[in-house]
């Protein structure tokens, strides 16, 4: 087992890692910003090192700068979270030559489904339902004429790059397709500095349904279930639950059985999410996620592991601590995503948090790195704690997160802890009767 590892992210999710170490004996080293020096992350690991100014692409992407990090505290091997760093393959190359083991799965898998094009052509050969598109890249505007005439508008242009939602584009109709196509083009190198971009049919009302999945160096690969994400904003992910209540058990089970054997095919080592939308009873796969996601503790409560442990289990070649047939998937578990943000305009509210109280009781997770007089700086991310709840149907895990949501108390900024509020008041959330348009519909309805 690792003796130190160090954790290249911040906020909640530098915390997150953090725990895992600590209860697996091992030890931790932050990497931190200079706007970060007072972050709670820096506070409860062993040792601290400061990675650069503010500016990410000073900091918590400054790959020599982790590097000589890792090097002068010793650290074994390197987490690295999510966002920032965690699906650059080149990174994780690095670190493997510097003697150090990259806690996730291989630079070559990451790689692989890190450009969408070649993921969508994996998950096709492993047999893995697509939505009907472009069969690769789009070479010009002709053979996107073509393709669009034969699946049928409206389309999605989307990048090869792509994440976070980001240089996507649905075309209603043909004479919209040149100018929407060369604009996805625009947006896809200026943000991911490649301007590859790819054709799909656009669903008209899909559920986004992702399934969890470990595989170890063993050769054994087990799936955690779904989790349904479909109540985003702006292509970004505001509530998840796991069980999806779109699913019966046997749905469930059947394409759980086929994403595990796809993940068993690829020799996948470490966790991944394979993420599909879900129309009229059938799935068609989007991409796959080569990390932990941030909605992992949803699946974390319904099944009882703790993911990054087994994240850290298999980096050091042991196996994992469940085959298929030990996982017992129990209850009902939410997450909300509590931003620094106004609750109507979504406008970012960084600054300092002036009283904070956590709920807590039976069944209540809040992971968070805020405390009393923290500062939150207004470089990064918004997301500043996530509230998950666990129950033992819907129905419980509903009751508990409206209380623990009263409890709530982030006093200073502006947060979207109202929203959730109003938003598990709403008869549709309630029913569990929502696709990945409902919520920007209900926006819009109630603004
Ligand atoms: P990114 O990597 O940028 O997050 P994804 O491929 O994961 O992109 O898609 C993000 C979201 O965009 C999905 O959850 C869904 O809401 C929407 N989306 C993606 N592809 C389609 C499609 N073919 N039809 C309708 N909506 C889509």
């Amino acid at each position: 087992m690792f003796e130190k590892v160090l954790i290249a992210n911040r906020g909640e999710i530098a915390l997150r890692i953090h725990r895992a170490c600590r209860e697996m004996g091992i030890k931790t080293v932050a990497v931190h910003s200079t706007a970060d020096a007072d972050a709670m992350h820096v506070r409860l690991a062993d040792e601290a090192v400061c990675i650069g100014p503010p500016s990410p692409a000073q900091s918590y992407l400054n790959i020599p700068a982790i590097i000589s990090a890792a090097e002068i505290t010793r650290a074994d091997a390197i987490h690295p979270g999510y966002g920032f760093l965690s699906e650059n393959a080149k990174f994780a190359e690095i670190v493997l030559e510097h003697g150090m083991t990259w806690i996730g799965p291989s630079p070559e898998h990451i790689q692989l489904m890190g450009d969408k094009v070649m993921a969508k052509r994996t998950a096709a050969e492993l047999g893995l339902p697509l939505v009907p598109g472009s069969p690769g890249p789009l070479a010009d505007f002709e053979e996107a004429r073509a393709i669009a005439a034969q699946i049928g508008y409206p389309v999605l242009i989307k990048a090869a790059s792509g994440g976070g939602g980001r240089g996507m584009k649905v075309v209603q109709s043909e004479d919209e397709l040149e100018s929407l196509m060369s604009q996805a083009k625009a947006e896809a190198k200026a943000a991911f500095g490649d301007d590859t971009v790819y054709m799909e049919k656009y669903l008209s009302n899909p559920r986004h349904i992702e399934y969890q999945i470990l595989g170890d160096t063993h050769g054994n690969a087990v799936h955690l279930g779904e989790r349904d994400c479909s109540l985003q904003r702006r292509h970004q992910k505001v509530l998840e639950e796991a069980p999806s209540p779109a699913l019966s058990a046997t749905q469930r089970a059947e394409m759980g059985e086929v994403v595990r054997s796809a993940i068993e095919k690829m020799g996948y080592v470490g966790a991944g999410t394979m993420e599909f939308l879900y129309e009229d009873e059938k799935f068609y796969f989007i991409e796959m996620n080569t990390r932990l996601q941030v909605e992992h503790p949803v699946t974390e409560m319904i099944s009882g592991l703790d993911l990054v442990r087994e994240q850290i289990r298999v980096a050091c070649g042991l196996p994992l601590s469940v085959t298929q047939k030990d996982v017992r998937l129990e209850g009902h578990a939410i997450e909300c995503r509590i931003n620094a943000e106004d609750p109507r305009t979504f406008t970012p509210a960084p600054g300092q948090v002036t009283d904070y109280h956590a709920p807590g009781g039976l069944h209540v997770r809040v992971d968070s790195a805020l405390y009393d007089g923290y500062k939150i700086p207004p470089y990064y991310d918004s997301m500043i704690a996530k509230l998950i709840v666990y129950g033992q149907n819907r129905n419980d895990a509903l009751m508990r997160l409206k209380r623990a949501l009263e409890e709530f108390v982030i006093n200073g900024p502006k947060t979207t802890i109202p929203l959730h509020q109003a938003l598990i008041e709403n008869p549709d959330f309630l029913n569990g009767d929502y696709s990945i348009k409902w919520l920007e519909k209900w926006l819009a309805e109630n603004q």
